[in-house]
């Protein structure tokens, strides 16, 4: 997996979602995240289209929404997704949440047949806790690839990286700017300013330092940009100190059906 891709929640504008796509492609991006539920899946296969990258050098990943997790609306709302992506494959589907029509036995069948149909490369799953990730590891044939989480400095997560780690559960680390609010914090600044490099550059930087897949999303050429070139920013042990001792925690991401 592509180890540092770009996130499109709430890119909602069609042709600045393409445009975003088709930007982060051509500048050397090769992993989209998009889903559903955030009605621009259209949109991102026209950046797909827009780019001269070819898809089977992408690796693009999209999500089944909680209200789709029944068996049969797995396989239907997924071949939508396809349709509308404008793509014969994704390299990469997930639960969305464990929430909803969610039945580990049932849902993961589906996404076992999906698989084995290829039209999917690999199953992921997103939001889930431990023993859920134990739980869905135990309900499919092929194996569960990712687990995609808010992950950040203010929301480390150590201890469920831990355990996707001994579980073999790669970790994608979703609202990896913590929407923002990252930029604000003193530790922070003070290793970008130490850099010459941006906030969200280091928070970026001390993802991948963890060996986790970070997804910014970003709209403009220039944040796209600054969040690229964070894979050349190299943290030493002194800046990695600093931002795992911030004690500031804040999640950005807590609906009621959370599992949390
Ligand atoms: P995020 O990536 O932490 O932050 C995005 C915000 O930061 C946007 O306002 C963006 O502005 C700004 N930004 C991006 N790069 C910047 C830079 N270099 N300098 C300054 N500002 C910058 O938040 P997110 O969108 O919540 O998370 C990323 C992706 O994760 C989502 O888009 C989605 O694909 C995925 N996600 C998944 C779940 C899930 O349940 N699985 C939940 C949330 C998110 P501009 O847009 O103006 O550039």
């Amino acid at each position: 997996m592509p180890t540092l891709g770009l996130g499109t929640w709430q890119n909602t504008d069609p042709d600045a979602c393409a445009d975003a796509v088709a930007t982060a492609l051509d500048m050397g991006y090769r992993h989209i995240d998009t889903a559903q539920a955030y009605d621009n899946e259209e949109s991102v296969g026209d950046g797909l289209a827009q780019s001269d990258v070819p898809r089977e050098d992408i690796f693009l990943a999209t999500k089944v929404w909680i209200d789709n997790l029944a068996a049969d609306d797995v396989v239907s709302s997924t071949e939508e997704s396809l349709d509308k992506l404008g793509v014969d494959y994704v390299d990469l589907l997930y639960v969305h949440w464990p929430a909803g029509e969610y039945d580990p036995e049932e849902t993961l069948a589906a996404f076992d047949d999906l698989y084995d149909r290829g039209l999917i490369e690999r199953i992921g799953i997103s939001n889930f806790e431990p023993e859920q990730v134990a739980t869905a590891i135990d309900a499919t044939e092929a194996p569960i690839f990712a687990n995609q989480i808010e992950c950040h400095p203010l929301l480390p997560q150590a201890d469920l990286r831990e355990a996707c780690a001994d579980d073999g559960v790669e970790v994608v680390a979703y609202s990896p700017l913590a929407r923002g609010e990252v930029f604000d914090v003193p530790e922070i600044q003070d290793v970008a300013e130490k850099h010459d490099a941006s906030e969200a550059q280091v928070s970026l930087a001390w993802l991948l330092e963890k060996g986790v897949t970070p997804i910014p999303k970003a709209s403009s050429e220039a944040h796209i940009r600054d969040n690229w070139e964070a894979r050349t920013l190299e943290l030493d042990d002194e800046d990695i100190a600093t931002i795992d001792g911030i004690d500031r925690r804040d999640r950005q991401v807590d609906p009621d059906f959370a599992p949390w």
